[in-house]
């Protein structure tokens, strides 16, 4: 790091040697008029709540010279008062974005010496925790159906002593669920935190079948939600925790000073004021997933069964061609999961048309019929 004319890399730097050859997190953010890559909904806010927005935003403007609230204490209430099951305030915890709340967990209970334990094919985030906490990260393998059998689960939990488990459920990017039987059972079979990722709770076809249920037996148990997904508030990033108080305290041990702005605070109570607005059009994106699975079927592809708001679809020869061929039409999609297949998600009425339209296209014009191909292996 000598002075010198020529400009700073990243090579010249004293990165942590883990870091070293990593990038940024990196769903491309293009502009094109289709983005069906990140899983958001693609309604925006109505003009009244839009206002509604705006208020709260010069509500809080008055005393923005002065912290928020630390322990963002109203928002903790509304969201307790949200998911219900008789939870307070105090078994909530709330941060920007799940990904930050869950980040508070691996600093609370991860870091040298201790293992954090999740199953693959799943988000592609949780190695990334697991690496800046410096904790040991392991991943073993979904069933052949991305679900999970709890002696599996059990049996991978007494080889790696995890200080805590990670299950994202719905799945991402499979889409695939396990009934919350089957993580009661998980609890019951180990000793170590079980993390429930519920971002796409309320896409399923009940989501008041939750982890949230097990709650009062299990004080190990942490379920984590977001806004980002089905409420539509994925630019205010706020995401948070359900758990027993005990944990909430560890997060706030780790949490920085004042993390949730005031802004933040006021924009996601509003929101949350306005749940069956901006709930209500899970309803119809649960509907456009349903047919765009049964259409990609219908096409040839493999689809597994998705309660999310997107699938995967595959085996394609060569999936980034197809990716990059739809991006030509303005298409974007996601390249993530098992080798072959893509990931899409539910969008208007509108973009399903287009995302078929463009597929069609590029897969005639590469000569791939998955039809064909499905009738050549029988
Ligand atoms: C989108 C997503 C999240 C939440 O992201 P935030 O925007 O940070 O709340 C968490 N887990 C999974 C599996 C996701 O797909």
């Amino acid at each position: 790091m000598t002075p010198g004319s020529a400009p700073l890399t990243l090579a010249d730097l004293p990165l942590r040697p883990e870091l070293v050859g990593e990038l940024p997190y990196g769903a491309p953010q293009l502009d094109v008029p289709v983005r069906l890559n990140v899983n958001e909904n693609p309604y925006p806010p109505s003009a009244r709540v839009r206002s509604q927005l705006a208020d709260a935003v010069a509500e809080a403007a008055k005393t923005l010279n002065r912290y928020p609230d630390r322990e963002a204490w109203a928002l903790r209430t509304d969201l307790a008062h949200y998911l219900g099951y008789g939870l307070g305030a105090e078994q909530v915890w709330a941060a920007n974005g799940s990904n930050e709340a869950i980040v508070h967990l691996l600093q609370a209970f991860g870091g040298p010496g201790r293992t954090v334990l999740t199953f693959d094919p799943t988000y592609s985030m949780y190695p990334e925790y697991a690496r800046d906490t410096r904790t040991t990260f392991v991943a073993v393998p979904r069933c052949r159906d991305f679900t999970l059998d709890p002696q599996a689960v059990a049996a991978a939990v007494a080889r790696h002593h995890p200080v805590m488990i990670l299950i994202a459920n719905p799945n991402n990017p499979t889409g695939t669920r396990v009934p919350v039987g089957v993580l009661a059972e998980i609890c019951r079979a180990v000793d170590c935190l079980v993390v429930v990722d519920e971002a796409y709770q309320e896409f399923t076809e009940y989501p008041e079948d939750s982890a949230l249920a097990l709650l009062p037996e299990h004080p190990g148990l942490i379920v984590a939600r977001t806004m980002s997904k089905a409420f539509a508030l994925a630019g205010g990033r706020v995401g948070y925790l359900a758990a027993d108080p005990a944990v909430v305290d560890a997060c706030r041990i780790v949490r920085l000073p004042y993390h949730l702005s005031a802004t933040t605070q006021a924009v996601a109570r509003v929101a949350l004021a306005n749940a069956p607005e901006l709930l209500g059009k899970v309803v119809l994106l649960r509907a456009q997933i349903h047919q765009l699975q049964r259409w990609l079927r219908g096409r040839g592809f493999t689809v597994p069964h998705s309660e999310a708001n997107f699938c995967l679809f595959g085996p394609l020869p060569d999936a980034h061609a197809v990716w990059q061929g739809l991006l030509d039409r303005g298409v974007l999609i996601r390249e993530v999961g098992p080798a072959g297949y893509l990931r899409v998600c539910a969008g208007t009425p509108d973009e399903m048309a287009t995302f078929r339209e463009a597929l069609d296209e590029v897969l005639e014009q590469q000569g791939w019929d998955p039809q064909a191909e499905q009738r050549g292996q029988q």
